[in-house]
């Protein structure tokens, strides 16, 4: 009898959660008309910031790349990849051109490669951690930054003769050329207590002569256009570059009389309201959030982001086991406790789910959650429909900068980079199908990039600096 009762209450509150998630459910899934709704949206606010003086807007920002590179550049340059997490020196050889003393013998074997049907490019890479407590002010953030380049030549003996820097930020900055730029905004926890407004190849360029090294920054590009570009390497039809990983953001060229590069900082689409009809109480909790960067802003790229949504699936699940609809209403600690949810999960969860719900249930395992087959089924849920919504999202952008640009071209590619994207198993098909129903006229490929933004930069540096200079 007692098991009965009990099975009866299990009954009850599963139904009554059920009834719960479907309005939370309904809100999240968007339509194909929301989501075109959406796409037109962006096609305005793209149209109005490339028509508008730079100076105002934080979105569409010319990097002053103007030059196609053709794969024949030749050039040695070393590419400072300035993510958010951890920060990453490459050196780059461009078709053989004349390399000054680098010593890649001291290498240990097997290191360094030469890229697909790619041969002339030889790189070699470094990655070195940044604590977000040895980054205090912006000063002694480009000072860790030229001490961990000055351990890399040492390394491979590149300090002795100049080499051009490039360097790939993954942060808003308004540029006057290519290699002057002024930082709009920290993000993605990174939050040094300056830096907004100062030139960023001045504090760079101070650091690197401080240490000792007698290279010369001679371009500063965004990660997204870092990422086109080595999409641009790799297939002529390239047109966009997307990275969606710790943060969101895409670039594109578009070509009037003459070609530009725009970094679109798509992730802060939203800030103006734009999505707030679509947003659901725990998504705007997110997005406000105090303790999360920049409350209020990024609007997107907190509902696209691997940073954001495992906050917002441990917010959602948080409630309905608060509610006692969920897991009995027994929590965790990684559930109760702010950014408890690794990035990793959600690709986990999911993949989990194709395999079955015993799957599903090891890898709440993980969190402390120890649930029936419902709950798991409802966690999977919750997984896949941020998943789809986040898919939505960025096919919505990419779709809208598409019909924007009116590329004459029939078939656009697409390169994509980015831990979130790449780790995820659902969300590349899923954008990929969603961006090509959005549009009508253009055909879409997507390729993903496994060379990381480096190739890309260097090859644009080869391209536009001596250009320039
Ligand atoms: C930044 C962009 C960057 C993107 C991807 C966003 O948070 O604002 O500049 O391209 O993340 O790293
Ligand atoms: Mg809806």
């Amino acid at each position: 009898k007692f098991l009965k009762m009990a099975l009866r209450h299990r009954t009850d509150s599963i139904a009554k959660y059920e009834e719960a998630l479907s309005e939370v459910m309904d809100k999240i899934a968007l339509s194909y008309e929301d989501l075109n709704a959406i796409k037109e949206k962006v096609k305005g606010d793209v149209k109005a910031k490339l028509e508008k003086d730079q100076s105002g807007v934080g979105r569409m920002l010319n990097s002053y790349v103007a030059k196609i590179p053709n794969g024949s550049e030749k050039g040695e340059y070393i590419v400072l990849d300035f993510g958010g997490r951890f920060f990453r020196v490459v050196y780059v050889r461009l078709n053989q051109a004349n390399s000054a003393d680098a010593d890649f013998s001291v290498a240990p074997k097997g290191s360094g490669t030469k890229l697909g049907n790619d041969e002339a490019v030889f790189m070699e890479s470094k990655i070195y951690p940044l604590r977000k407590n040895q980054t205090k002010g912006s000063e002694e953030l480009f000072k860790l930054i030229a001490k961990s380049c000055a351990d890399f030549c040492s390394r491979f003996r590149l300090e002795e003769n100049p080499i051009d820097i490039v360097l790939v930020n993954s942060f808003p900055c308004r540029h006057e050329s290519i290699n002057k730029a002024t930082l709009i905004r920290w993000n993605k926890g990174l939050h040094p207590s300056d830096g907004i407004g100062l030139d960023v190849s001045e504090l760079l360029q101070n650091a690197i002569s401080d240490a000792g090294l007698p290279h010369k920054v001679v371009a500063i590009v965004n990660d997204t256009v870092a990422c086109l570009f080595t999409g641009v390497s790799e297939e002529v039809n390239t047109k966009l570059g997307l990275i969606i990983g710790t943060g969101f953001n895409l670039s594109f060229l578009r070509t009037e009389e003459q070609t530009q590069a725009v970094n679109a900082e798509m992730g802060s689409f939203g800030d103006d309201g734009e999505l707030d009809e679509y947003l659901t109480s725990f998504d705007k909790d997110i997005v406000n959030a105090g303790y999360m960067p920049n409350p209020g802003k990024q609007v997107i790229e907190k509902l696209v982001s691997g940073t954001y949504l495992p906050e917002i699936f441990r917010i959602m699940v948080k409630h309905f086991v608060d509610e006692g609809l969920m897991f009995n209403g027994v929590s965790s600690d990684q559930i109760d406790r702010v950014g408890g949810i690794p990035g990793s999960f959600l690709p986990q969860i999911i993949r989990a789910g194709t395999q079955g719900l015993n799957h599903v249930q090891d890898v709440l395992i993980n969190i402390d959650l120890c649930g029936m087959y419902a709950d798991a089924e409802a966690c999977l849920s919750i997984a896949k429909m941020l998943t789809h919504r986040a898919a939505g999202l960025v096919a919505a952008c990419l779709a809208g900068i598409i019909e924007v640009s009116n590329y004459s071209k029939h078939s656009i590619n697409i390169c994509v980079d980015g831990s979130f994207y790449k780790s995820h198993p659902l969300l590349a098909s899923s954008i990929q199908e969603m961006t090509q129903e959005l549009l009508d006229g253009h055909e879409v490929t997507f390729r993903t990039s496994y060379d990381g933004s480096a190739k890309g930069a260097a090859f644009l540096a080869a391209a536009n600096v001596a250009a320039n200079q």
